[in-house]
């Protein structure tokens, strides 16, 4: 019988408290989540706050995943892992916990009020690209290589954890 899973990208953020932990935990709830297989993290990145400067520094990630779900169903789930650790709703682009993006689920295309996919801002942001080229550079979404994408836009202050200052 043909895999009823489809292949998907998420980006993780954190840029409050123990960011790696918390990125960490995100992964092993995923991971523990009927319907969704966990495949291949990025390393970790630390990139400047985008849209409101006036906070932390976010670490970032890219995560391949599997999922059965549906896509509503689908972000039900990463919102209640979100919710479980301990995102508080505030104001869109500032400081949290964790954030979990849905960047792109193989084949669909929407745009509802609870969901738009692929994620409406990917394409802009080096701090979805730098991870998501590590683990997907030639992975196309709606007719764009990553790989190519990445070489226009400004990496600028974009760097794996090893090398970041330390908070
Ligand atoms: P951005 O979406 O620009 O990165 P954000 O992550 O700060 O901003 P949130 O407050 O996390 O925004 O989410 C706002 C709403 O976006 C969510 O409640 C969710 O319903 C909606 N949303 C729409 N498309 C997506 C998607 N592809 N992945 C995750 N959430 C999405
Ligand atoms: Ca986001
Ligand atoms: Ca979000």
């Amino acid at each position: 019988m043909a895999d009823p899973s489809r292949r998907g990208w998420l980006g993780l953020g954190s840029n409050l408290g123990d960011r790696a932990g918390l990125i960490a935990e995100a992964v092993r709830l995923l991971r523990a989540t009927p319907g969704i297989d966990v495949g291949e993290l990025s390393r970790l990145y630390c990139t400047p706050p985008w849209g409101d400067a006036d906070q932390g520094e976010f670490l970032n990630a890219a995560l391949a995943i599997r999922s059965r779900l549906d896509p509503h169903a689908f972000l039900d789930a990463t919102q209640a892992i979100e919710r479980q650790l301990g995102r508080m709703r505030s104001r869109r682009w500032g400081p949290r916990a964790i954030d979990i993006d849905i960047l792109h689920l193989e084949g669909v295309e929407l745009a509802d009020e609870r969901l738009a996919l692929p994620h409406p801002l990917w394409r802009e942001r080096a701090f979805v690209l730098v991870p998501l080229a590590e683990i997907e550079p030639d992975l196309v979404i709606g007719g764009i290589r990553i790989s190519d994408r990445l070489a226009e836009i400004d990496v600028t202050g974009i760097q794996a954890v090893e090398s970041c200052p330390k908070p």
